[in-house]
């Protein structure tokens, strides 16, 4: 059975940056079955649990690979080094499992396949994928939004 890559806090698990999580059943129940794998790329990439929130300033999670944009905490600090470390872990994983899909969750700056916010820490969405999303998608691992399953 081919298994998919899941951002942990779909699943139950307390990775947000806050020490929360995004649970939704259907999610918890592909991890129970072994159809899924939970992981964190944010805290793969050393990032403490919790964290302080970050966005994007300057582009998006592709423009962020290229060295065009940086991520950034609402401190102002620097975390753009943690986030590609997260990136290059959750491909790792990916090919270790074997899988050629990833399931992630909206909104956020590593995960998001979608928009992601711009940087200003007002709550304001523009086009484009998290760092993670990016990278896995560069090297050929599909990704689909959690918002394809359930709106949150
Ligand atoms: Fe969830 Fe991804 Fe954020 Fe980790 S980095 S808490 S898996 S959205």
């Amino acid at each position: 059975m081919k298994r998919v890559l899941i951002s942990a806090c779909l699943a139950g698990f307390n990775t947000k940056y806050n020490g929360g999580h995004n649970y939704n059943e259907i999610f918890a129940d592909m991890v129970k079955k072994g159809k899924a794998v939970p992981f964190c790329p944010e805290q793969a990439g050393g990032l403490t649990t919790p964290r302080n929130p970050s966005e994007i300033t300057g582009g998006d999670g592709r423009d962020v690979l290229e060295g065009k944009a940086r991520v950034i905490t609402d401190k102002g600090e620097d975390v753009t080094e943690a986030f590609i470390r997260g990136a290059e872990e959750a491909l790792k994983l990916a090919k270790l499992i074997g899988a050629d899909t990833a399931i992630l969750k909206s909104r956020s700056p590593s995960c998001s396949t979608k928009c992601v916010y711009d940087g200003t820490f007002s709550g304001t969405l523009r086009d484009g994928m998290g760092v993670t999303a990016a990278y896995l998608k560069a090297h050929g691992v599909k990704v689909i939004d959690s918002s394809h399953f359930i709106e949150r």
